[in-house]
């Protein structure tokens, strides 16, 4: 097949050569020949990436049948599974074995590998990215060979491959830590910003997830919390905001309107001011902008290009129908977020430059000397990459 799109349909490679592969040896094979006659490989997961980190005229690799869970360790706590699976496959599998990850993302459409690799994460103060969950991974490298690492094998591969960006290889399987299956109840209220904001950090430290959707046009917010219950799960599953059910059915909604997006990880305690910028932002400027602004919370973690790596974070994101030109309006939030130290989501839009990326991330010459050092020709090196190379 012949050409690729992300989910918005912004991110393109018309001419890609797009390969489904259908086994390992399949997929050696692809990466092998590819790396023989200096083409890139990118690997697609379910597209869902505004970043055009996927895009190349070269070849994309599809491992969507790559799917399911292999195994679930219930001494250690560890699930391994495909890397191809979509988060939404895994929620079943893994609740039949009595486990659960702890936090994910707003849907669960995404594939694991491709929402480990720019560090996907839900809400939630304590609760660290899906990249902070990987014990081990395995992946195809630019020779075609199986490589494993984890924090007994190649200690620094896994270090840095566990937010990989698709660049260290084709990750077939990985390994997360897991907990025991737990149920939640959802609650949800909505409120102005005003009365809202003086009561925003003791929602995110009562709640074991917290967040809101602000509202420009209206200035209200639309609050949402989440806690572990005992309560039993409630079917059919009430809308979202009032749902009791297992971790994998309340976590995940429903969000159909195409758009584009930004999104921001900023120091937790100067958050508030960094949104009120953006509030001000949208009520003199951008007025004609309706998508709501998004406030979460992210732990902090030890993974080397993760935007919460060593500070406590909240994420701030702003959205645009795909119908409308983002450019203005983005350009503008992400001069605002540059000020408060804004790390950007590898999955969405930003205009970060290398200079910019290295000054953001403390850890990103080690991640591209590891990164290197397994692919030394850059055969998971697309233009984007390339450019972002010390
Ligand atoms: C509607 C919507 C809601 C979203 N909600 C959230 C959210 O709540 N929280 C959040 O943090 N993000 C969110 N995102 C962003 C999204 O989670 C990330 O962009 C994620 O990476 C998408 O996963 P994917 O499977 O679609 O991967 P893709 O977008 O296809 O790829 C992403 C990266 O992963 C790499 N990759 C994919 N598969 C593999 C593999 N097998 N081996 C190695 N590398 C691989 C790719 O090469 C690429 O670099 C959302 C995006 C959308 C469109």
């Amino acid at each position: 097949m012949t050409g690729w799109s992300n989910w918005s349909g912004r991110a393109r490679s018309e001419h890609a050569e797009v390969r489904f592969v259908r086994s390992i040896d399949d997929l050696a094979a692809i990466v092998a020949a590819a790396t023989e006659h200096g083409r890139c490989v990118r690997v697609a997961g379910s597209g869902h990436s505004h970043f055009p980190l996927v895009p190349t005229d070269d070849v994309i690799v599809d491992v969507s049948a790559l799917s399911g869970v292999v195994s679930v360790d219930t001494d250690r706590m560890i699930a391994t599974m495909r890397g191809g699976a979509t988060i939404a496959s895994l929620g079943r599998p893994l609740h039949d074995a009595g486990v659960a990850l702890p936090n994910q993302g707003d849907i669960d459409r995404q594939t694991i590998a491709g929402a480990v690799a720019t560090g996907t994460h839900g809400t939630g103060r304590s609760l660290g990215s899906l990249s902070t969950r990987v014990a081990g991974l395995t992946l195809v490298d630019a020779t075609g060979r199986i490589v494993h690492c984890s924090h007994a094998e190649h200690p620094e591969l896994w270090r840095a491959a566990r937010l990989g960006l698709g660049a260290f290889g084709v990750v077939i399987e990985l390994e997360l830590s897991v907990v025991p299956a737990f149920r939640l109840a959802e609650s949800a209220f909505a409120t102005t910003y005003d009365e809202l904001r003086p009561e925003i950090d003791r929602l995110v430290h009562e709640h074991r997830h917290a967040e809101f959707f602000w509202y420009p046009r209206s200035d209200r917010a639309f609050v949402k919390v989440i806690d572990e219950t005992d309560e039993p799960a409630v079917y059919p599953l009430a809308d979202e905001g009032a749902r009791v059910g297992w971790n994998y059915e309340v976590l995940p909604n429903h969000r159909p309107r195409i758009h584009t997006e930004m999104e921001f990880a900023v120091p937790y305690d100067r958050s508030l001011d960094c949104l009120d910028e953006i509030r001000d932002l949208l009520t003199t400027e951008f007025t004609d902008v309706r998508m709501p602004v998004e406030y979460r919370t992210v732990a902090p973690d030890d993974v080397w290009l993760s935007p919460a790596y060593e500070r406590d974070t909240a994420t701030i994101s702003v959205h645009r129908l795909i119908e409308f030109d983002d450019g203005p309006y983005f350009a503008a939030c992400e001069r605002i977020f540059r000020r408060y130290d804004g790390r950007p989501h590898w999955g969405k839009l930003h205009s970060y430059t290398a200079d910019d990326l290295a000054a953001a991330h403390p850890r990103w010459h080690e991640w591209w000397s590891r990164r290197d050092a397994i692919d030394p020709t850059g055969t998971f090196l697309n233009a984007t990459l390339r450019r972002w190379r010390p």
